[in-house]
């Protein structure tokens, strides 16, 4: 593109930059956390609004979207769950459409005794911007519409038309990523500013989220022996889904983007309950399971294979199906993706990403779940999973690069002035 323009969009990020990271930090004050995420999707609504972009607010409905095979099941209430989506069309289209993703979700903080402050109490130290959500993807978010204004503060506008879709439930689900393709939103491309350290996703794994409840019988401790323990049992069936783990890691080598990925699949139980008293044999016991799967594997098969892998491994344990476990899908229930080589959007985004960085483009491959799996599988548009560095995503004391997400904004104006094109401002 003509340099003149392409330096006067980046120094027009650089002018608005103070006011981004501002945003930023106001955006990561919002403890967006599963069930509360009304209150930050209003503001960005407003923020769409205040743009003069079209906006359409929408509750998440199990019904428009349960029938998908990319659905995850539900588990809890969707009464506050809301996408909202900002759409700029220009008066005439030239170029190409693009939609602009973020997810407003965060994960739960943990002990907050363990953050050297309090997860919502953003500040910047060392040039790393710290607060639960600052990567995972709160300044992803805001690049979308700084990268956007850069451009009009150029004196330009995208001839094409740009959508800001910030949707919830990317954490446990993808069902609100589900729901705005579900609506109708499709464009040329696809670009969301994950944190994936100033590169590509080429491709990522599907996740399937699990429960597992062993039933016990207890005692009193004094006739243990006579109890069925379900911890111990529970024990037994997280060792079996660690042989199934591994036997699919495994198979890695079959393949080619996960070959050189030192453990792709990781099987994790996040969540535990169970028991009732210290003296009682426990009755019971439940964990909740996040499995991965490769590309190109259907969920369903794989959840298939767990089940009678558990199933199996109790039977051969206990002589008899008397002591089966009972397991229950609790959330994602997602196919991963992959992002075709040298399509246009990845190509451009390689020049832009070159022109900002003054360094090649690198694509690599995730164990970790995205939302670019509905797009890619189900809306067969090339979609871009790239972002800024990170640190302790999903940790204590999360973190983004502060350079990196100037960087990051210039990119993505850059891809937008280019894939969209543009006309003058009047
Ligand atoms: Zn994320």
């Amino acid at each position: 593109m003509n340099p003149e323009i392409a330096s006067k969009i980046a120094d027009a990020v650089d002018a608005a930059f103070d006011r981004q990271l501002e945003f930023t930090h106001e955006l990561i004050q919002y403890p967006s956390l599963r069930g509360r995420e009304l209150a930050i999707q209003d503001r960005l609504l407003q923020e769409m609004s205040d743009r003069g972009l079209a906006t359409d607010r929408w509750r998440i409905d199990a019904e428009d979207i349960e029938d998908h095979p990319g659905f995850g099941p539900m588990t809890v209430p969707y009464d506050e769950d809301f996408n909202v989506v900002g759409t700029y069309t220009p008066p005439e289209t030239r170029g190409r459409s693009l939609i602009l993703q973020g997810h407003v979700d965060v994960v739960p903080t943990g002990p907050e005794e363990n953050w050297t402050r309090p997860p919502f109490e953003t500040y910047v130290q060392d040039g790393w911007l710290y607060g639960r959500g600052a990567g995972d993807m709160k300044a992803g978010l805001a690049a979308n519409f700084f990268a956007f204004d850069a451009i009009r503060a150029a004196g330009y506008a995208p001839a094409a038309p740009v959508c800001f879709q910030s949707v919830v439930e990317e954490e446990s689900t993808g069902n609100g990523a589900l729901s705005a393709l579900l609506r109708g939103y499709t464009a040329d491309a696809v670009l969301i500013p994950e944190p994936e350290e100033n590169a590509l996703v080429r491709a990522n794994v599907g996740v399937i989220w699990f429960t597992v409840r062993v039933e016990g019988k207890p005692t009193h401790v004094r006739e243990m022996a006579e109890g069925f323990n379900a911890f111990d049992a529970t024990n037994d069936v997280i060792a079996d889904l660690r042989r199934l783990e591994a036997e699919w890691n495994a198979r890695k080598d079959e393949q080619p983007d996960f070959d050189r990925v030192e453990h792709p699949i990781n099987f994790n139980v996040g969540l535990i309950k169970g028991g009732d008293w210290p003296s009682s044999v426990p009755a019971w016991c439940e964990i909740s399971v996040r499995a991965a799967i490769y590309p190109g594997v259907p969920a369903d098969q794989a959840w298939a294979e767990i089940q009678e892998f558990v199933r199996q491994a109790a039977i051969d344990r206990h002589g008899s199906e008397a002591r089966l476990p009972t397991l229950k899908r609790s959330g994602f229930f997602a196919e991963g993706y992959r992002l075709e080589e040298d399509g246009a959007a990845e190509s451009l985004l390689a020049e832009t990403h070159q022109q900002v960085f003054g360094a090649p483009l690198e694509t690599f491959t995730t164990p970790g779940y995205l939302d670019g799996r509905v797009y890619t599988n189900y809306g067969n548009m090339p979609t871009l999973t790239y972002g800024p560095r990170s640190l302790d995503i999903h940790a204590f004391d999360e973190r983004v690069h502060v350079e990196s997400v100037r960087n990051i904004t210039k990119t993505i104006a850059l891809f937008i002035a280019q894939w969209c094109e543009l006309d003058p401002l009047p």
